[in-house]
């Protein structure tokens, strides 16, 4: 290891220094957004089955939920705009905005060059867990979601169903795709119900179990018209394992909520990204 210069620990006392302010990000209206909620009425449930992934599909305007039922489980989820699947959720930029978990007013943001809300919570049933003693907390954007290709690499494993391979399958039926070109719209997730964090001595990425229960819920308002997957994990509640079929799994049901005709009166689905796109050219 290097010498510490003489200066070492002045140089580690300089306070950080948030890299995106969001006191100028555009607010959602979540006094709108919990009116139009409560007008709502579930018109569509799916139910994903342990170890499965499941697609719905809805307009901007409307809401999800999803539901943990029968026991605690975590959900991998990815978002699409339901027209254009090189629109999709990035986690990376989110996480840049929100920080490492998302809950209540946050939003799921979408990639370049698009970069808009494509989702906000509405609802978070976990609100109260805050952050733990150990840095963790829930509904992360810092895990990508559970995959073969990491298994096949430390241990050698052939495993189909990770959340990447069921997440796969889902856009595969979903939209008719063969299995290799949905594969390349599966992307990094919100982590929905999964409680993760850094370890403070070595940083690396953990998990514990999820404090999830049956009854817990995380909704969002559609900012846009969207196709949603969601993986119930192999992990279960991601106490011990994922990436094989050790742990304990449950469902997870999504149901789809429309609220009155008139609840969102003068809402208007966010624009794409005013940036010009010239790069300087
Ligand atoms: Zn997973």
């Amino acid at each position: 290891m290097s010498e510490a210069p003489h200066d070492a620990e002045a140089r580690r006392a300089v306070p950080p220094v948030i890299c995106y302010p969001t006191d100028t990000l555009p607010r959602p209206d979540l006094e709108l957004y919990s009116q139009a909620l409560a007008s709502a009425e579930v018109v569509d449930v799916v139910t994903v089955a342990p170890r499965e992934a499941a697609t719905f599909r809805m307009p901007a305007g409307q809401f999800f939920r999803i539901v943990s039922v029968e026991g605690p489980q975590v959900g991998d989820l990815n978002l699409w705009n339901a027209a254009n699947l090189t629109e999709r959720f990035y986690s990376g930029k989110t996480r840049a905005l929100h920080g490492t978990h998302l809950t209540t007013g946050e939003r799921m943001w979408s990639c370049f060059p698009y970069l808009r809300p494509m989702a906000t919570i509405v609802a978070d049933s976990l609100d109260w867990y805050g952050i733990d003693s150990f840095g963790g907390s829930v509904h992360d954007v810092i895990g990508t979601r559970c995959d073969p290709y990491t298994g096949n690499l430390l241990s050698g494993t052939q495993y189909h169903h990770c959340c990447h391979s069921n997440l796969t399958r889902a856009l595969c039926d979903a939209t008719g795709l063969p299995l290799h070109e949905a594969e390349r719209h599966v992307h990094d997730v919100l982590n929905v119900f999964m409680c993760t964090g850094f370890t403070r001595d070595t940083g690396q990425y953990f998990m514990k179990a999820s404090p999830v229960r049956p009854g817990d819920a995380l909704t969002l308002f559609a900012e846009i018209d969207l196709l949603g997957a969601l993986s119930a994990c192999p992990g279960g509640d991601c106490s011990a394992e994922h990436s094989s079929d050790t742990a304990a799994c449950f469902p997870l049901r999504v149901e789809i909520l429309r609220p009155d005709a008139q609840a969102l009166t003068g809402w208007q689905p966010p624009a794409p990204n005013g940036y010009d796109r010239s790069h300087g050219r």
